[in-house]
């Protein structure tokens, strides 16, 4: 019986086999051929060059339009890893003398090929290896056919396993269904990394930045994960399995309790109603959203829509899926989040370029700004549906009154055009920002002049402002919720947007953590959207306490020094709040 521990991404306790998905290098199989076949191997291997240089020109084609000459020289050197005469004759002469299949052959002299470039002393060359990891997996992805490995495994899998791999990109964890899996373990990552809140909007245990999983964890190795403690246990004994076993069911036991006040208002003891909102991803978690006794959605994160499929999700598209949100939620809230792409969150369809630092790049506004009629198929469509329920929108990154003037005008470009179609829309409807730059902190006074509400996204705002990667599980322990400088910040921003008679909402993962509830609600926060799974639970403890406390708790809580000190607070006055009960 082996421990190892990792951040904790998602509650929950998963028992099962480990199911290891390895990266397409990984997982190519290793077959003879016969002398016969070696020619069919070779057109085989020209095929594949060929598809990949369509490939390359085609993308070179989409971004030279999108973004200028810069861009495209990259493409140049993908082109020129394509035409490398010794590599292609290296493959051709090791496939007639081995006589292994192409795929094999072509990944062991890739490897090679990685392995020399990255000792090389010269920087320039050293650099060309990213190059030819990316050629390389492109020619393997076409050699082994149009379907990534990995994703492929995830949907043939067919019985309950825990799944482990390196990192899961946001198609793949869109694949994932509770069916089939019970759980997850990447070996990077941190608790707002996407994967992290895929899961728990999967309502699925699991554990992120436990490095080396895949090397210390065999497939098939029995586990137990406890996604709260960010705790794997590898080949239990059975006084370990059994006490696990039974914790599961009073685990069952604590979620029944909250679950008993999900459809009871959202109010404090003396009175003070807060809203309870569910952040979505997926359309299909409508169902468990109202299960859970949520009162709208206050964050739908679109860029879901934008993955697994080869194209681009037309305005028609975008419209009947936010009529539909609309539709099943109304009379309540949908705040639709206008694409956020970029960060961890890519679609290949657009091709978006490998940036070094992605979390300060390309992303969200600043993308959708740059590529205007992408953004107004998105904005058109939200307008179209705003008459069927109770639509909101909001913009993500926004960085200061600029951005949010900039994307108004294209929304009244599409008002304006709507207009001119005849097409109805609401004429009223609500356009709010997230606060999750410190620009935008600073600047929240300005901000609440021109929006209709604020929702702070705290998973940014906490990486923006104490530099912390949220993605990075090395630094894992220094991404600090509360932290002193992110609680003032929150309100200040939230006294802003008071003082100019705008709700504050939160809808990043720090709305949906039950120790800061009380503070929170304490520094006047009107609304929290969080993943539906959790709402029962908060709404427990909105019901077990007073405005008036919660109140002299975040008194408190601003006084203190230390992210630690607050957290150590917070908990101990979580414990007391509900023993009180
Ligand atoms: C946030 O940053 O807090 C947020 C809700 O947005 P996302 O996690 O999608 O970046
Ligand atoms: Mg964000």
């Amino acid at each position: 019986m082996i421990k190892l521990k990792g951040i904790a991404a998602s509650a929950g306790i998963a028992i099962g086999p480990a199911y290891k998905l390895s990266r397409e290098e990984w997982v190519i199989p290793k077959q003879r051929i016969t002398e016969q076949e070696v020619p069919l191997e070779i057109q085989r291997f020209e095929e594949a060059l060929i598809q990949t240089r369509h490939e390359i020109l085609d993308f070179q084609k989409k971004i030279s339009e999108g973004m200028g000459n810069d861009s495209v020289q990259i493409f140049e050197a993908h082109l020129l890893v394509l035409e490398d005469r010794m590599l292609i004759e290296e493959v051709i002469s090791r496939l007639k003398s081995e006589q292994l299949n192409i795929a094999y052959i072509f990944s062991q002299v890739l490897k090679k090929y990685i392995e020399v470039f990255s000792k090389i002393e010269d920087d320039y060359l050293r650099e060309r290896v990213v190059d030819i990891v990316d050629v390389g997996r492109r020619i393997l992805r076409n050699l082994l056919g149009k379907e990534g490995r990995v994703r492929k495994l995830l949907v043939d899998i067919d019985n309950k396993v825990i799944i482990i791999a390196h990192d899961l990109a946001p198609s793949e964890t869109a694949l994932m269904h509770k069916e089939n899996i019970s759980g997850f373990i990447t070996e990077i990552g941190g608790k707002t990394s996407h994967s992290a809140i895929m899961a728990k909007s999967l309502e699925m245990p699991a554990i992120v930045g436990l490095r080396q999983a895949t090397e210390k964890i065999s497939h098939g190795d029995f586990l137990i994960i406890d996604g709260a403690e960010g705790l794997v246990i590898i080949n239990p004994d059975e006084k370990t399995l059994a006490s696990y076993y039974h914790q599961e069911i009073k685990l069952k036991g604590i979620t029944q309790k909250f679950l008993q006040v999900k459809d009871l208002p959202s109010a404090t003891l003396d009175d003070y109603k807060v809203d309870l909102l569910a952040n979505i991803e997926l359309p299909e978690e409508i169902p468990s959203v109202k299960d859970h006794g949520a009162e709208g959605i206050g964050l739908y994160r679109t860029e879901y829509f934008y993955m697994n499929r080869k194209d681009l999700p037309t305005e028609e598209e975008h419209f009947q899926a936010y009529r539909h949100v609309a539709e099943a939620l109304r009379p309540y809230p949908v705040v639709i989040r206008t694409l956020d792409l970029g960060g961890d969150k890519f679609v290949s369809q657009l091709e978006m370029p490998g940036e070094m630092s992605a979390f300060f790049g390309w992303r969200a506004i600043r993308f959708c700004l740059a590529r205007p009629e992408i953004f107004k198929a998105q904005l058109r469509a939200i307008l179209r549906a705003s008459v069927y329920g109770k639509l909101m929108m909001m913009y993500p990154m926004i960085s200061g009154i600029e951005e949010l003037r900039q994307a108004n005008v294209i929304l009244r470009e599409c008002k304006q055009e709507l207009a001119r179609e005849k097409i109805s829309f609401d004429r009223k409807l609500k356009v709010g920002v997230m606060i999750e730059l410190p620009s935008a902190v600073m600047t929240a006074d300005l901000l609440a002049k021109e929006a209709d509400f604020f929702s702070i996204g705290t998973n940014d705002l906490i990486q923006y402002s104490l530099a912390v990667d949220r993605a990075n599980e090395k630094i894992a322990h220094l991404y600090e919720p509360a932290h002193p400088a992110v609680l003032r910040m929150i309100k200040e921003v939230i006294d802003a947007g008071h003082k100019n008679k705008i709700k504050v909402a939160m809808c990043g993962e720090m709305a949906g953590d039950a120790a800061l509830t009380p503070v929170l609600l304490g520094l006047g926060l009107d609304e929290f959207s969080m993943p539906f799974s959790v709402i029962p639970q908060i709404k427990y403890i909105v019901r077990s306490i007073s405005v008036a406390e919660a109140r002299r708790l975040a008194a408190h809580a601003l006084t203190l020094s230390t992210g630690k000190e607050v957290e150590i607070f917070c908990h101990e006055r979580l414990r007391k709040i509900l023993k009180a009960k």
